[in-house]
């Protein structure tokens, strides 16, 4: 009798349970959509208007009768008009993939070029945070069939943050690796580090930040590493990392060599 006492209020509490926790879920799911739609009304309502003044601004670097400090001052706002572009592009990308309609169109790449010419681009960024970026590369060819635009974004997203998260003097040290059917890039540096307890999956999923990386750079997003994941997941790879808080991070890429193509609707840019 007792046994049946107790499930008879374990059933009930589970019950009731459920009446309480369904309108919490169902309000949560709510929020999330809205948030979702809110993430994609802006970034395609922000993309036109950024457009135009970017091109306004080309134009008028282009002009000789410019002064010096209009030629400074119009510099100075295409710097600003970058950095609002990528983060345009970051919503626009988050935006794609929560409407889980992307579109995948692998090509061929010889990965050891396209990775000199990414870290290039991280030249002048090195260069003015004072930090030490290397290539190693297990062989000197390495092709593979993928679709740029999303292995661009995990790329990118890893590199800016080993080099946002490394103090000047740091060191950042990209290796390729080609093993069967398969390639690894890692990403290494030596830089804040992840407290341990902050070292899970949820810094994969949108808007999540380690403490230590707010107090650094209150402005981050919490977005790149979702989109890495959703990325490398679309090309069929996996993602993960290894981290010492006050050492540094390593991040590991795996991709196949040959991503399988995927009928959608949007590339990611
Ligand atoms: P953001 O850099 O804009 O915060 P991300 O999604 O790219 O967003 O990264 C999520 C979080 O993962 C970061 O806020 C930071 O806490 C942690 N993280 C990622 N890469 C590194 C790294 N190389 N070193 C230290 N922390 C990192």
């Amino acid at each position: 009798i007792e046994f049946l006492l107790l499930l008879a209020v374990l059933a009930t509490l589970t019950v009731e349970g459920l009446f309480i926790l369904r309108p919490a879920v169902e309000k949560f799911k709510q929020a999330d959509k809205l948030k979702n739609e809110f993430i994609s009304i802006a970034s395609h309502q922000l993309r036109t208007p950024l457009t135009s003044i970017k091109w306004v601004a080309e134009r008028m670097l282009k002009k000789e009768s410019l002064s010096e400090k209009g030629r400074e001052q119009t510099s100075d706002i295409m710097t600003s008009m970058k950095e609002l572009s990528s983060l345009v592009d970051l919503l626009l990308n988050v935006s794609r993939l929560n409407t889980g309609k992307i579109n995948t169109k692998p090509e061929s790449i010889e990965l050891v070029s396209w990775v000199k010419s990414l870290i290039d681009e991280c030249a002048p960024i090195c260069d003015k945070r004072n930090l030490k970026i290397s290539f190693h590369h297990s062989a000197e060819f390495v092709r593979a069939k993928t679709d740029k635009g999303a292995l661009r974004n995990i790329a990118q997203a890893i590199l800016s943050n080993a080099m946002e998260y490394t103090s000047a003097g740091g060191k950042i040290e990209v290796m390729l690796k080609s093993v069967p059917q398969r390639f690894v890039l890692t990403i290494r540096d030596n830089g804040v580090g992840i407290p341990k307890k902050e070292q899970n999956q949820f810094l994969f999923q949108k808007f999540h930040r380690a403490s230590n990386a707010e107090k650094m750079k209150p402005g981050g997003t919490g977005l790149g590493l979702y989109i890495a994941k959703q990325a490398t997941e679309l090309l069929g790879g996996k993602i993960w990392f290894e981290s010492e808080e006050g050492k540094g991070s390593i991040f590991y890429v795996e991709l196949p060599l040959e991503s399988k193509e995927i009928k959608g609707q949007k590339l990611l840019s």
